[in-house]
């Protein structure tokens, strides 16, 4: 099955062991090369996450280090990982000896630095993608970790949406506070994601989504990837499993319909996981829980990979000769 991830931070693992391993020799990860081979990933967003501490005058230096960092392992395995660049790699190709398609995404406009020459810059080093916020303020809106104070997109952050349409990136809002997510709706005139959020419905924290966000998304064609962290799936964290994701997956398809479920598992991005979905490779036992559950066959393909790369295929700009 064809199987597409909206959301891993596994190149954040990498930056922090400064060019000592890729990600064929990564071990003790969520995800590397072997892992996601067995689990016959297709198609995978890579998130380049910019920690607090380089956030302060480096977050471009370590942004564009990180974009370095999925190149070369793109050049040295070129077999394995091939990039996801344009509307013409979003091909279902099946076959565990395909290359799996690499899409990379900027987690959190901080590394903008507040020009649009650099959202510039940043496509054409192959970003595909951008959430608009981490969970604080930066100069294009406010996450969810500005609480009740938060407000909107600002002028820079709709000029970058205006921007990200025109170039064809997917625009992110997991993270962004619920001024921005509804600014965004109405500057965007295509669809967007919530690559890595849950309901709300399902689990009270500020990082998920309610049901209108929800139906939001599923009204402009978006997708949200269920996001794997037990503290984003249930009340009771120390309790979660596999199938508190299964839960949330149903709840998003009641909710927006089935067009609208997708994965964005955190893998490495998380400092615990649910019981039955400890690393990538066991993602696919996704596939047998949700036919279980009664999904059909075309849904669950949906929910693995299909509806974010229907998103991603939709976005992506035709590839310029
Ligand atoms: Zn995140």
């Amino acid at each position: 099955m064809y199987i597409f991830d909206a959301h891993i931070d596994t190149l954040g693992i990498l930056a922090e062991q400064n060019g000592g391993e890729d990600l064929a020799t990564l071990t003790g990860t969520h995800v590397n090369l072997a892992k996601m081979r067995r689990a016959g990933i297709s198609a995978q967003i890579f998130a380049i996450y910019v920690p607090d501490r380089y956030r302060h005058g480096l977050a471009l230096h370590k942004a564009l280090k990180m974009v370095d960092i999925f190149w070369e392992n793109l050049r040295k395995y070129p077999q394995e990982l091939q990039p996801l660049l344009w509307r013409s790699d979003c091909q279902i190709i099946e076959g565990n000896d395909m290359p799996i398609r690499c899409m990379l995404s900027l987690e959190g406009g901080e590394a903008l630095e507040g020009s649009i020459a650099n959202l510039r810059n940043f496509f054409r080093l192959g970003v595909r993608a951008l959430t608009i916020t981490w969970n604080h303020r930066n100069e294009l809106a406010d996450g969810v970790g500005e609480g009740k104070g938060a407000s909107g997109l600002s002028e820079f952050g709709r000029e970058v949406v205006a921007e990200m349409n025109r170039l064809g990136m997917v625009i992110d809002v997991s993270h962004l506070a619920e001024p921005g997510f509804w600014d965004v709706l109405d500057e965007s005139n295509q669809p967007i994601i919530a690559s890595h959020s849950n309901a709300y419905t399902l689990c009270q924290h500020r990082r998920n989504l309610t049901d209108a966000q929800i139906k939001a998304i599923a009204d402009c064609g978006g997708v949200v990837g269920v996001n794997f962290y037990p503290g984003f799936l249930t009340k009771q964290p120390e309790m979660a499993d596999i199938e508190h994701v299964v839960e949330q997956i149903v709840h998003l398809i009641d909710v927006g319909g089935s067009e609208t479920a997708a994965l964005g598992s955190d893998f490495d991005g998380i400092g615990a996981v649910p019981v039955g979905l400890e690393n990538v490779e066991k993602t696919p036992l996704l596939i047998s829980k949700l036919k279980k559950r009664g999904l059909s066959e075309a849904v669950v393909e949906k929910v693995m990979g299909k509806n974010l790369l229907r998103v991603v295929r939709q976005v992506l700009p035709e590839k310029s000769s």
